[in-house]
């Protein structure tokens, strides 16, 4: 500061003596006042900008302490306006990404909490048939094959259940790689609906072929939607155990629907939204021995919208349910 105030006084100094020829007693006279000046001027600004400084600080130091969470408590003087646009832009952005981070640590543990409770109830009941066959009910005929059999049950819930958990961390972690292109959608349906009647039988449950042979062409995965289509048909298949599924393809101009029905159990008005939501099982699910993840209806939600698609449903207890999605026409 006081270098600054020796460059200003020689300068004028120099203006004085040469150019306006003052005689040097004047001048030096006028260099004290000019220097004096100077220092007060100077003394003045720096003690301005001290005071901006602490100002700055006490702010800094109140948004790390926490102390300024609402953005609009943040408040410095006219001269720094500017900077206050700037601060409060970057503590709303930090308020933000602080947010997420608690959001995601939550979902995290959450999920993890979750999984290994869904493993640990298959792998106890396995370990419980098990141990009670080498303690030596597998002598007794009576128990032996049907023990045998729960266990087995249990270890392919057991394999549904860690397919599932692939395929939903797959597609939350962004992996999930999608491959476009056209197909027939008839053959495609029809080809799952042969595949499902193979693998599961209800004796009181039909579910028929789509008859139409139209030429009728989509575009999407082909794979991803083959899951989308046998876990709403084996959830159909889950939650019937008398009457009907149907596949029915609608016609638009753009696009087609798909919709599975059936007419089994049914869902509750308020259960509708949450049934897309990860490990969600209704409470008459979770309290009966129905088998299931939770995940299924998840996993169509994200592929679908992966196809700039959505999914709805319509249902009602004791009637039956509807899932609608749409596809883009070839
Ligand atoms: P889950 O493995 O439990 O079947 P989903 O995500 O596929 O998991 O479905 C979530 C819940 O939605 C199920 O637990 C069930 O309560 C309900 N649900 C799904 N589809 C049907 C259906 N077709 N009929 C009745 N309830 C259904």
């Amino acid at each position: 500061m006081v270098k600054e105030a020796f460059i200003i006084t020689l300068v004028f100094a120099s203006l004085f003596y040469f150019i306006l020829e003052i005689p040097v007693s004047k001048i030096i006279i006028l260099i004290l006042l000019i220097a004096a000046l100077n220092l007060c001027l100077l003394y003045i600004v720096g003690y301005k900008r001290k005071k901006d400084i602490a100002e700055i600080k006490r702010v800094i130091k109140a948004i790390r302490k926490d102390r300024l969470l609402n953005e609009k408590d943040i408040v410095l003087s006219k001269s720094l306006k500017d900077l206050e646009g700037n601060i409060r832009a970057m503590s709303q952005r930090t308020q933000n990404d602080i947010a997420n981070m608690t959001k995601l640590a939550q979902a995290r543990s959450d999920f993890l909490g979750y999984v290994s409770h869904e493993l640990r109830t298959p792998i106890f009941t396995i370990q419980g048939y098990l141990e009670t066959l080498l303690n030596g009910a597998i002598n007794d005929p009576k128990v032996n094959r049907s023990f045998l059999k729960k266990a087995f049950h249990h270890s392919e819930n057991l394999n549904s259940l860690l397919n599932d958990l692939i395929d939903i961390s797959m597609i939350e972690s962004g992996l999930m790689s999608l491959s476009f292109r056209y197909f027939n959608l008839y053959k495609f349906l029809n080809e799952i609906i042969y595949d499902i009647k193979q693998t599961t039988f209800k004796e009181d449950v039909t579910m028929s072929h789509i008859q139409d042979d139209l030429d009728l062409e989509v575009y999407g995965d082909k794979e991803k939607l083959k899951q989308v289509i046998v876990n709403l048909t084996s959830n159909a298949l889950k939650y019937t155990s008398k009457g009907t599924i149907d596949i029915i393809v609608t016609q638009k101009a753009k696009n087609i629907s798909v919709t599975v029905k059936d007419t089994g159990i049914g869902i509750s008005k308020e259960d509708h939204f949450r049934i897309f939501e990860r490990f969600y099982r209704t409470e008459r699910e979770r309290s009966s021995s129905v088998p299931g993840t939770g995940l299924g209806l998840a996993i169509v939600k994200h592929i679908l919208e992966a196809h700039n698609s959505s999914i709805e449903v319509k249902s009602e207890l004791g009637v039956g349910s509807e899932f609608t999605f749409k596809l883009k026409k070839g």
